[in-house]
């Protein structure tokens, strides 16, 4: 059986598309989602340095060719918060 690879777009690296978040921009509305829906979709490894090369290159945006909102980046910080640590916590304290 034939596997369904995807390639990142943070790290363009191949792996089952299984691995991968989904996020799709709907046709015909041009809104953009995380996981279902149908319409031109982009893939993510769920790691944080994906999540960044992917966000700050816009690279997520170049690849669906749409404006990607910030709201769908804070569902992804809030997934990679769910699997470890949050991004959020890696700011120092110290003054
Ligand atoms: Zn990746």
């Amino acid at each position: 059986m034939e596997k369904d690879l995807r390639r990142c777009v943070g790290c363009r690296q191949i792996r089952p598309k299984s691995d991968f978040w989904r996020i799709v921009r709907l046709y015909p509305s041009g809104a953009v989602q995380l996981d279902t829906g149908q319409g031109r979709a982009a893939y993510l490894c769920p790691q944080a340095s994906c999540l960044k090369a992917a966000r700050h290159k816009n690279r997520l945006g170049r690849a669906l060719k749409a404006t990607i909102p910030d709201g769908l980046y804070a569902q992804l910080d809030e997934r990679l918060t769910g699997l470890g640590k949050s991004l959020s916590e890696l700011g120092d304290d110290f003054s």
